[in-house]
């Protein structure tokens, strides 16, 4: 059986977690902590970033920080996870959807323009499969209109645009070390705070409300509950299981890289006779191979691939259904503009199986099991293939 995902584990996991275990601390922000966090700092070149418990509480502080209320709009893409909307819906805005492009599965820039009102405060952007938006554009158009940017860069760790980390390019990016992700902790993230100016308010969100942070630096004699927050500290268990991943950082990212790389490459023929398409990867981007995913004619021959794979002992999958389709998207949020893409580009992506340390062979017998499955298939439309690259 080929699973669809196995969590990274490097080998120092366990060591690392036995320290913490003797270092008599086990709450949040101790040695191991600290030790992720400036080495992201260092790393991705941010003045501040906070590990939290998940990408989705990180998200969450991102709306509490851009001041997000009742009445208020946020500006994203509806082909994401349902935390991206709902970190914002919490606090009583209202989500604006606008259409994807067809080659990225990113956010439309040239559609943001139009959807935003007197109520817009921000522009939450996800960089799919860890492929960065067109973030110059994006940057310039908040620039001008005076919003937020909040990058959800769950995916998107170690990736870059024009040299620079995913997540460190808006006012807050947000990592997710989920076990699906390229780095883990179980469950854990970050968020990414690149204006100074925020770093204090962040850390009495994340710590229930309380200047407890300063407190730990003897800035303040006591600590006293001081706004409003919650608890998004994670436990140092956790968080030395991330450190012994992030030591090794490059070589889990090239291992990726390595086997996506090797998918590209065996489906090339697959693409060029029109069968399926395969991801693009934009000029200004390095991306970190988080996800290898074709599209293939529609969602019917979609269902019988996977279950041809699933016949083959091989878990592929879909995501994510449109979030402006869903029972809560209809009731907090809009689509603005035409849905071109969103709805049928979604119905013909498939995620095939790829994690640290994959096999080659796996990927070899996965494309070989594809390639069989087309030998006797029409092909795509080109017209409908020239389309969808853009
Ligand atoms: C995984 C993911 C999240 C949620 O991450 P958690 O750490 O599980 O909360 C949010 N957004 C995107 C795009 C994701 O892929």
């Amino acid at each position: 059986m080929i699973n669809f995902n196995t969590p990274p584990c490097i080998g120092n996991e366990i060591d690392y977690i036995e320290e913490a275990i003797k270092n008599n601390k086990i709450c949040g922000d101790g040695i191991f902590t600290k030790k992720c966090s400036g080495w992201m700092e260092k790393r991705f070149k941010v003045p501040k970033v906070l590990l939290t418990t998940s990408c989705t509480h990180a998200l969450e502080m991102s709306a509490i920080l851009c001041d997000i209320g009742p009445g208020d709009e946020v500006i994203m893409s509806s082909f994401t996870f349902v935390s991206t909307a709902n970190a914002f819906v919490m606090r009583g805005a209202t989500v604006v959807f606008v259409d994807i492009r067809p080659d990225t599965m990113n956010i439309d820039e040239t559609k943001i323009e139009g959807a935003i009102t007197e109520k817009t405060k921000a522009i939450v952007v996800v960089h799919y499969a860890g492929v960065a938006c067109e973030m110059n554009k994006i940057m310039e158009i908040a620039k001008r209109n005076n919003l937020f940017v909040v990058e959800d860069a769950a995916q998107g760790v170690m990736s870059t645009y024009n040299g620079i980390a995913l997540g460190s390019i808006g006012d807050f990016g947000n990592f997710s070390f989920h076990e699906t992700k390229n780095y883990s902790m179980g469950e854990g993230g970050a968020i990414l705070i690149n204006d100074s100016r925020h770093v204090e308010l962040a850390e009495i969100i994340r710590e229930k409300g309380t200047d407890r942070s300063k407190f730990f630096r003897g800035q303040v004699d006591k600590y006293t509950w001081v706004e409003y927050g919650s608890s998004y500290l994670p436990s140092e268990i956790n968080a030395a299981y991330l450190w012994a991943q992030l030591e090794q950082a490059n070589e889990i990212n090239e291992n990726r890289l390595r086997s996506w790389n090797y998918y590209h490459e065996s489906l090339v023929d697959l693409e060029k006779n029109g069968y399926i398409q395969r991801p693009y990867i934009p000029e200004e981007c390095t991306h970190n191979g988080h996800m290898y995913y074709i599209k293939v004619k529609d969602i019917e021959e979609r269902s019988e691939l996977i279950e041809y794979l699933k016949e083959r002992d091989i878990m592929a999958v879909f995501h994510y259904i449109p979030l402006h389709l869903s029972r809560a998207g209809e009731k907090y949020g809009r689509f603005h503009g035409e849905d071109i893409y969103t709805s049928n580009e979604s119905e013909r992506l498939l995620r095939l199986p790829l994690y640290y340390n994959i096999s080659e062979d796996n990927i070899r017998y996965i494309t070989n099991c594809i390639k069989t499955f087309f030998k006797d298939k029409p092909k795509v439309d080109s017209k409908l293939s020239e389309l969808a690259k853009g």
